[in-house]
This record gives structure tokens, C-alpha cells and sequence, in this order.
């Protein structure tokens, strides 16, 4: 069921979704070679429970009922999603993909961010760039009076011109005080169809796009998911409240790329 969220809803969904953004420009702080995607994991875990919220991944069950063992999901290179970290070091020319949830006063933040690990090829920058571009792209799409659809078809036809895959399998969904609510916000559709947008609406918007096939897999884990041809796979993703005229990010960038940016 759909449900739509009060002003004062969005601003607590808000406040954990800043959460979010500040624990991934902690992780932006330190990620470079040599650093471990295990290492990420304990300092996301301790930033969002020293700020009084609960990594909302850990202990979050697959389809085998399996829980997710951390509180990030860190997909490296040619993992789309769902990397469980571990202690491999990064190295030079790697991404990171760093999805992260928090759960304050009741309510869900969900955002991720690809990261370059010391210097990537143009062709990896050019991925990163137009995956974020489509996200921003959908963001315009979602306000009051479009429909899901629009969001859809501008990631999509953003990705497809250059010749990327848009992952089926992992879409956006609605958000509150759970996760994943309704609706899905597929990354891949046509402009027009799909459920009304309605102002209140709180979706996360997340493309995850690969530079070869979008076909994958899952690992033997049962968590992480892999591009089939094991070319690199980028993913980028805001919750939004659906407004007239606008839609409202609720999650932000901008503490990461601060930081991004100082590194430099
Ligand atoms: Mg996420
Ligand atoms: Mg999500």
C-alpha cells in the first residue's frame, strides 16, 4: 500500500537521510588504496549508532532468510549491489559503490554513492557521471502530477544513449518507516505509464547501471550481485519527497563531495 507522508513525516524522514549523507562523507574522508571495505563497514557502523540511529541493513534478511552480516553493502568494480565488505584492500583505479540505510526516530534513510579509489580510467569517470546524471534526471521527474513511469524512462534513455545497461532485477521503492514500502520505482520503463505521483509521495531513486551487459548474477554468498561480463556497474541514489513543482531531496551529496573535492 502507497502511503503518503505529512510534512512533519518528511522532515524526520529527512534528518535520517542527512544521516546517511554525513556517514558516507566519513567513509569519503578515508577511502583510498589499501583501505579495506571491512574497515568502512565498522566506521559506518559506529557513526550512525554514536548519532543515536541503527544501520538498518545489519541483520536485513535475503530470500534464503539469511541476515546481511554489516551495516553497509560496499560493491566493488563489477558488483552492481549488495557486497558484503570484507578484507580485501581497495586498490588504485577500483569504485566503490557504498549503499547505506539508517533508521532514526522511526524513520528509513537509503543512499549510495560510487566512489573512485585513487585514479580511475575515463572510461569508469564517464560511467560514474552519467549514472549520476540519471539519477538527477529522475529526480526532475518527480513531481505531483507525473507518474512513475516518467522517473523510469529518463534514467533509462539518459543510460541507453551511451550504450550502458540498466539493471532490471534492482529497482527504487517507497520509503518511511519501513525500507522498502510501495511503490517500486523501476529504473526502466515508458514515460506515461505507472502510478500517479502524488505530493507526500517518499521514494528512493536509485539507477544501477553497467557499462557492458545488464545481465547478472548473484555470488555464492546469496548477497552480492555481478555484472555477467564483469565489466564495472555504478549506482547512485536520493530519497525524495514528491512536491509540486519540485521534488525534495532528502538525502544529500554534499558533505561527500566537500570532501571529494578537498581530497583533490
Ligand atoms: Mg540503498
Ligand atoms: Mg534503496
Amino acid at each position: 500500500m502507497v502511503y503518503l507522508k505529512t510534512d512533519d513525516e518528511i522532515e524526520l524522514l529527512r534528518q535520517a537521510n542527512l544521516l546517511v549523507g554525513k556517514t558516507l562523507a566519513e567513509l569519503a574522508k578515508v577511502i583510498q588504496p589499501g583501505v579495506t571495505t571491512k574497515q568502512l563497514d565498522r566506521l559506518a557502523d559506529e557513526f550512525i549508532r554514536d548519532h543515536g540511529a541503527i544501520p538498518t541493513f545489519k541483520g536485513f534478511p535475503n530470500p534464503h532468510g539469511e541476515p546481511f552480516p554489516a551495516s553497509i553493502c560496499t560493491s566493488v568494480n563489477h558488483q552492481v549491489v549488495h557486497g558484503i565488505p570484507n578484507d580485501t584492500p581497495l586498490q588504485d583505479g577500483d569504485i566503490v559503490s557504498v549503499d547505506c540505510g539508517t533508521k532514526l526516530d522511526g524513520f528509513c534513510g537509503d543512499s549510495c554513492y560510487t566512489f573512485a579509489v585513487g585514479e580511475v580510467s575515463d572510461e569508469i569517470r564517464q560511467l560514474m557521471r552519467v549514472t549520476k546524471e540519471a539519477l538527477y534526471k529522475g529526480i526532475e521527474q518527480a513531481v505531483a502530477g507525473h507518474r512513475i513511469g516518467d522517473i523510469s524512462n529518463a534514467v533509462q534513455s539518459h543510460c541507453e544513449q551511451y550504450g550502458y545497461g540498466v539493471v532490471r532485477e534492482f529497482v527504487g521503492h517507497g520509503i518511511g518507516h519501513d525500507m522498502h514500502e510501495d511503490p517500486q520505482v523501476p529504473n526502466f520503463g515508458r514515460r506515461g505509464s505507472g502510478k500517479m505521483l502524488k505530493a507526500g509521495l517518499c521514494i528512493a531513486i536509485e539507477p544501477m547501471i553497467t557499462m557492458g551487459t545488464r545481465e547478472i548474477y548473484m555470488q555464492e554468498d546469496h548477497w552480492g550481485i555481478i555484472t555477467r561480463d564483469n565489466k564495472p556497474a555504478c549506482h547512485y541514489e536520493h530519497t525524495i519527497a514528491v512536491r509540486k513543482g519540485k521534488a525534495d531531496i532528502l538525502s544529500s551529496f554534499d558533505e561527500i563531495e566537500n570532501i571529494l573535492n578537498n581530497k583533490q
